[in-house]
């Protein structure tokens, strides 16, 4: 094609000069007749070009101008190709539209989000669980709309692995559930989905296990009351009753801190974590627990030693860390063979605080450490069972130290032992001495 058209436009100018070639040779005046010649063919050839640019500044969509020859070719070419663009983006188009009309139609919100945190486009849903309004809220940023500070904070954090779940901006009694994802160059796609009978199952059943739990309370406290009182009278029981007393009080007493962990779990799960921080001096903790287990330990000699590398505070919930410490540091007593070694260590560095409670006791199998913290798992229940232990010990540390922004990690070794670390950021240490207002 475009050989082709450079030929036309070669054999004009030939014919051109052709025809020039007799007239300046008749008048004597060659060179300016070729010069008026050529002058005469850029004239023309810069009205095609004045032609082409009105054409494609007033009317693009319109037909062509008439041209002959090669300009006709280039009218012709660019009208086709604005054709095939047409029909391209109206195919575009309908894709678009058939998109939107699926998005629109579902249940859950939809929000397309720029790279700067502006609304771009969203659903129906969208105005339904969010509240957005169509066009007024169009270029504004999310936060703006959505002003949760659990949802400006998610949004800002700008890490999405885990989705959110807060009330809804215009019906606290709706539950949403935000996820977040990137693409193209760092815009995002949000969804809402509302969760709340999902929610409301969930809080059913937490409050049943608490009140279970508390309700169960009562009565195991006469039947342990009673237990104590028969063995309080010994001397009058034959061996066989002394036997099956002394189990039914064994496990008696293990219902007991069964049921206090359930009611520590419920609490840990339903109140909100950040408001009674005090500063907690975590050394003098440690020591205290690290009493507690020698005691625990008895006629078992543990050795159990203590090393404290700094003296700053933990900003936290003093009950529930006492709890999550004592629970390794008694694990450790429980799962150690006798005169094992338990080291426990708290110490700062730069990226935050962190306390250590490592035994040389039997070691997990790495299979096991992924689930360690699920609730009533075990790697040996009948160790465990032996040890007294509930199941839930592991599950309540972690739920403490994420209410502390903190982690656990455990490395093991079987046979060797094993080693439980809490992780804290740098912003929960501090050097004030702090307590909470009506202690
Ligand atoms: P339990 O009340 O059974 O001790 P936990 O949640 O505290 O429940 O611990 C879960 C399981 O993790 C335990 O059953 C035990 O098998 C294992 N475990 C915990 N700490 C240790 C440890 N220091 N050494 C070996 N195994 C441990």
């Amino acid at each position: 094609m475009t050989n082709n058209w450079f030929r036309t436009v070669l054999n004009r100018l030939f014919l051109l000069v052709l025809l020039c070639l007799p007239v300046g040779l008749l008048l004597d005046q060659l060179a300016w007749t070729l010069v008026v010649g050529l002058a005469l063919y850029i004239g023309w050839t810069l009205r095609q070009m004045l032609r082409l640019h009105h054409w494609l500044r007033t009317q693009p969509d319109g037909p062509p101008p008439e041209a002959r020859g090669s300009w006709a070719e280039i009218f012709n070419n660019i009208h086709q190709m604005q054709r095939r663009e047409a029909r391209r983006n109206a195919k575009l188009q309908a894709i678009i539209e058939r998109i939107q009309a699926s998005t629109a139609a579902l249940n859950d919100a939809v929000v397309m989000i720029d790279y700067e945190g502006h609304l771009e486009w969203w659903n129906h849903a969208a105005e339904k669980l969010l509240g957005l309004r169509a066009p007024a809220d169009g270029g504004q940023h999310v936060t703006n709309l959505i002003r949760d500070p659990l949802f400006v904070e998610y949004f800002e954090k700008a890490s999405f692995k885990e989705p959110l779940d807060i009330p809804s901006p215009i019906d606290m009694k709706i539950c949403l559930q935000y996820t977040i994802t990137r693409y193209g160059r760092g815009d995002r796609l949000m969804i809402a989905r509302d969760v709340t009978r999902l929610h409301n199952l969930e809080q059913m059943r937490k409050d049943f296990v608490a009140n279970v739990s508390h309700e169960l309370r009562t009565p195991l406290t006469v039947v342990v009351g009673y237990l104590e009182t028969m063995l309080d009278a010994e001397e009058s029981l034959s061996p066989r009753w002394i036997r099956a007393l002394r189990q039914m009080q064994q496990q008696a007493t293990r219902m007991h801190s069964l049921l206090n962990d359930l009611l520590l779990l419920a609490r840990l799960e339903t109140t909100d974590s950040t408001s009674d921080d005090e500063s907690i001096a975590v050394s003098q903790m440690l020591s205290r627990i690290r009493q507690d287990a020698i005691t625990l330990s008895a006629e078992r000699s543990h050795r159990i030693t203590l090393t404290s590398e700094t003296e700053r505070y933990l900003r936290g919930i003093e009950g529930e860390l006492h709890s999550a410490f004592s629970n390794l540091v008694f694990n450790a007593v429980k799962y150690t063979p006798d005169q094992g070694d338990i080291r426990i260590r708290w110490w700062e560095d730069q990226q935050g605080a962190h306390l250590s409670v490592s035994d040389n006791g039997a070691g997990i199998a790495p299979e096991h450490l992924n689930r360690l913290t699920e609730r009533f798992y075990r790697v040996d229940s009948s160790r465990s069972t032996h040890t007294g232990g509930t199941g839930l010990g592991l599950a309540i540390v972690k739920h403490v130290l994420m209410r502390h922004q903190g982690r656990l990690e455990i490395t093991s070794t079987p046979g060797k032992g094993s080693c439980f670390t809490c992780h804290f950021p740098t912003q929960r240490l501090t050097s004030e001495a702090y307590q909470a207002p009506g202690e």
